[in-house]
């Protein structure tokens, strides 16, 4: 039986007085969405939040903000929620800090969740940092590994001392334990529209006129490389020998309708920005589709791409690392070998076929049959 935790006085910070923690009951998911898309991070997220309900013998909860987002709310539950609270309103379209942490410190301090999670993207660590400064309780930013112990405490691991130890963080005297997840980590739930749950509906915690700031345009940054959320990424590593290297990438890429990937080594030596890199210091991926092109398959870059669906290595040495975790391992020269994949793709679209989007996993490939 967990032992009730009573909150202790922070110098400086005004607390709630002496809560009694034993009212914190299960895992609340922070839905993640912008213009009405929910971002994958948060049903990823959902997934893994309903095997630590499971295992705490609580309820799965979402909380849904937004303006015309009464669908997402449905989705979540669709995605393995079992109550999902909602607040929707026009005042709430645009992302803003405040409106929207008002609205997740009423519905915790209300609901009083013991965990909450929420993806560790740049909307994601703002409002996860001014939830938990104001409640005030323990964050762990940046989450790869979450479960926890019969104790009821989260175990939130993530890199630590430049990325060398993996540090599994505890949050004891607060709640609730609130943790950020990286994209691409964990695996959401099939989606099934048979689940069935609550909708709670939740009003606005600030009027229009109380809201500082105002959204007055959203430019979308037209070189984004959205890693995360690519069905299809073709990488490179050393083995292209230069950054003039990464242009037989970029035109299997486009054909393919992907994005250019990179490792850690052609990034710290500028070949390629690193909103680019692969890896433990670099994105998590869960494409379809992966193309591992002159990367030997070290750790830290295996880390970040092994949940692809179909892995394609490309290396000219047989005994390359990456080339054992490959469900389709090419050995040869990437320069002799890549432009004839693309040219390829190029002539099988002029015939007709559309490569994206397909189900490329390892059961079905993307080729075609007949091809
Ligand atoms: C704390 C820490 C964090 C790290 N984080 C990351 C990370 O996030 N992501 C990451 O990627 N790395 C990371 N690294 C670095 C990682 O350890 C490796 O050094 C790096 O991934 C190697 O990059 P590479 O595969 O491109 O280069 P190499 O290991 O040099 O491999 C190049 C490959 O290209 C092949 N090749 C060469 N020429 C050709 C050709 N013409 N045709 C086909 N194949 C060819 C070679 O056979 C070789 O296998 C990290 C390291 C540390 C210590």
């Amino acid at each position: 039986m967990a032992e009730q935790r009573k909150r202790k006085p922070m110098i400086g910070l005004q607390t709630d007085g002496d809560v009694d923690w034993s009212e914190y009951r299960g895992v609340m998911v922070v839905v993640e969405q912008r213009a009405g898309q929910a971002k994958p991070v948060s049903w990823q997220l959902l997934g893994e939040a309903s095997r630590l309900a499971k295992k705490l013998e609580a309820p799965l909860m979402a909380l849904v903000i937004g303006s015309d987002v009464h669908h997402l709310a449905q989705e979540a539950i669709y995605h393995g929620a079992d109550k999902v609270y909602l607040c929707d309103s026009l005042e709430l379209g645009p992302y803003r800090t405040r409106p929207y942490s008002r609205v997740c410190l009423h519905v915790i301090r209300t609901y009083k969740p013991e965990i909450v999670l929420m993806g560790a993207t740049y909307t994601g660590r703002d409002l996860a940092g001014a939830i938990a400064t104001h409640l005030p309780t323990g964050l762990t930013a940046d989450s790869t590994q979450l479960d926890v112990d019969e104790d009821r405490l989260l175990l939130a691991s993530r890199p630590a001392f430049s990325e060398k130890m993996l540090a599994t963080i505890l949050c004891k005297q607060f709640k609730p334990q609130m943790a950020t997840a990286r994209a691409g980590v964990f695996e959401a739930l099939p989606r099934d529209e048979s689940r069935e749950g609550e909708i709670i509906t939740v009003a606005p915690q600030m009027s229009v006129d109380e809201i500082a700031t105002d959204v007055l345009e959203f430019l979308e940054a037209a070189d984004r490389v959205n890693l995360e959320e690519a069905e299809i990424i073709v990488a490179g590593g050393r083995g292209l020998g230069g950054p003039a290297g990464f242009a037989v990438l970029e035109e299997l890429a486009h054909e393919l309708g992907g994005v250019v990937g990179a490792s850690r080594a052609v990034v710290d030596v500028g070949w390629i920005g690193h909103e680019h890199q692969v890896g433990q210091t670099g994105a998590t991926v869960r494409p379809k589709l992966y193309f591992a092109i002159g990367i030997s398959g070290a750790v830290q870059h295996v880390v970040g791409m092994q949940n692809s669906g179909c892995i394609v290595a490309i290396n000219k040495d047989p005994e390359a690392p990456i080339m054992k975790i490959s469900d389709y391992a090419i050995v040869g020269d990437l320069f002799q070998i890549v432009p004839a994949i693309t040219k390829a793709v190029r002539e099988r679209k002029a015939a007709g076929w559309a490569p994206s989007p397909f189900s490329a996993t390892r059961q079905e490939q993307p080729v075609p049959a007949g091809q």
